[in-house]
């Protein structure tokens, strides 16, 4: 056997990942999202931060009832009411666990927590003993770890172990260390720390320098059992250790590493692909491991390499993280039985109703497209109605425009049973349609960014549409499908309307936001 250590990974896209700028995600997508970490096998979800809105407490309390595989953890600053609240959030979930945090660096401890050193100790340990008291596991972060005094830091995590702390998590909250130092510091913890071998050892990386996946990796060579990340690195600022070139990185130099994690490889691509569509925020094309180009050879002399044999120029196969070769699947006259064969497949066990929608929709793709994708059908699927109420429904949308004429866009939007129609000019058939939307619906709508692409390769390529939309300082994104790009962006539009007048309850998130 190559692997030696078993690398635990927690997954904090629906936290950290969550507090990514311009990323407001409603409590349905989170429990998708959430499903999906479940099939990628992650060990630990942490679903958010009760504390911080009454939508990131609904959404942490549904994904406790509801995600079953990994341990669900949730979010709290070291004080009684967090904790709480953290563990109320989770009381349905089989296995949970608690994650408290304070700061333990002097710039923090005089800037922010106005504290000395000696509260914050006794601080970290009230908080660990008192979540003890809701669940066996529960993990310590000393905030800005990587900033801190080390003798102090070891006092702290001594203690926290001491008052029943499972996991101690090292984060180096503000992307500043690098690699040999951060090992370093993982050596010392080790040594200095008398109880350390009654926890797991976590660490947290940010990519403020881009060293947030070599940090952590450096961390497991220095003997961390438990690394923290998002799926396509998402996190505050520039965002967390990717999931992904972790995971491929342990897998691939296993050899190396000599450690193995849980995860099922396969499913990275996939899910990686529904936080993308989820959230609006695109994959780089050179992105490690999940861009579009991480598989292309575009040079002659590679390509006849990989042709002759894979290993010339390939580390790891694309089918490692779940992208199919053979993508031609379906078309026009395919039966349901072989749609759902192929959803099996693709890794998606969705229940029937689902099922039943996503075929008319693929029906509908079908006869505008004659061959259908793997990538379609994900993009349908990744597009699928939420189960959040929609108000507005686009029935009909009709639109005039060319080089010599000013764009005229009409619409039929229906609501619970009546019907709003209206029209309106506009600088193109986006615009116009954009304003007769707005018109139809009888309320100004702030647009604050629009984005356009093309799912696959072709001129009846299936288009998607991601819109943001600002009201009252908050921002709702809404997406839509379709093989005609005006229609996916009236689409966009209306959903993204939908979801301001649900009121997703991400924009308290500021008010308490943070963690490590
Ligand atoms: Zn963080």
């Amino acid at each position: 056997m190559l692997e030696t250590r078993r690398i635990q990974i927690f997954d904090t896209t629906l936290r950290d990942g969550e507090q990514t700028p311009g990323v407001c995600l409603a409590a349905a997508e989170k429990l998708e999202i959430a499903q999906a970490l479940a099939r990628l096998k992650v060990d630990v979800i942490e679903a958010g931060f009760p504390f911080a809105s009454p939508g990131d407490f609904a959404a942490v309390r549904e994904i406790a009832a509801q995600v079953k595989g990994p341990v669900i953890a949730a979010l709290a600053r070291a004080n009684k009411e967090d904790i709480d609240l953290a563990a109320q959030a989770l009381e349905g979930a089989k296995r949970r666990r608690i994650h408290t945090f304070i700061a333990t660096s002097d710039i923090h401890l005089e800037h922010k927590l106005k504290m000395n050193r000696f509260q914050v100790l006794k601080r970290a340990e009230e908080a660990v003993r008192y979540a003890r008291k809701f669940t066996d596991d529960v993990e310590f972060s000393a905030e800005d770890a990587s900033r801190s005094d080390r003798d102090f830091l070891c006092q702290v995590y001594a203690a926290a172990i001491a008052a029943g702390a499972t996991v101690i998590n090292i984060p180096d909250t503000v992307g500043y260390s690098t690699p040999e130092e951060f090992g370093a510091l993982i050596r010392y913890i080790r040594e200095h720390v008398p109880n350390i071998d009654k926890a797991v050892i976590s660490v947290h990386c940010h990519d403020d320098l881009g060293m947030a996946v070599a940090n952590s990796l450096a961390a497991v060579a220095a003997g961390a059992t438990q690394v923290e990340c998002t799926v396509n690195g998402l996190g505050e600022r520039a965002g967390n250790a990717a999931l992904e070139e972790l995971v491929m990185a342990l897998h691939t130099r296993r050899d190396f590493y000599r450690v193995g994690t849980g995860v099922d490889t396969r499913q990275i691509y996939r899910t990686s692909k529904l936080v993308s569509t989820l959230t609006g925020i695109a994959v780089p094309p050179n992105k490690a491991v999940i861009g579009e180009n991480a598989f292309a050879h575009e040079s002659g002399i590679h390509q006849h390499g990989v042709l002759n044999h894979a290993g010339t120029y390939e580390i790891m196969s694309p089918e490692t993280i779940g992208i199919s070769r053979n993508s031609i699947v379906l078309g026009k006259h395919s039966g349901r039985h072989a749609f759902e064969q192929r959803l099996r497949q693709l890794g998606y066990e969705l229940e029937e109703k689902a099922v039943t929608e996503l075929f008319v929709r693929f029906k509908e793709l079908a006869d505008r497209k004659k061959i259908v994708f793997d990538r379609d059908i994900e993009a349908l699927v990744a597009n699928k109605a939420s189960g959040q109420p929609e108000w507005y429904q686009l029935v009909y949308h009709h639109v005039v425009s060319g080089n010599q004429t000013l764009a005229t866009a009409s619409v039929r939007l229906a609501a619970s049973g009546a019907v709003f129609e209206a029209a309106a000019c506009g600088d193109g058939p986006v615009d116009a349609t954009f304003k007769a939307i707005e018109k139809a619906v009888g309320f100004s709508i702030g647009l604050k960014d629009f984005q356009l692409k093309a799912v696959t390769a072709g001129e009846d390529a299936l288009g998607e549409a991601t819109v943001w939309v600002e009201r009252e300082g908050r921002t709702f994104s809404g997406r839509g499908l379709s093989t005609d790009i005006i229609e996916a962006s009236a689409r966009a539009y209306v959903s993204a309307i939908n979801k301001m007048l649900a009121a997703c309850g991400c924009g308290a998130s500021g008010q308490a936001a943070g963690g490590n």
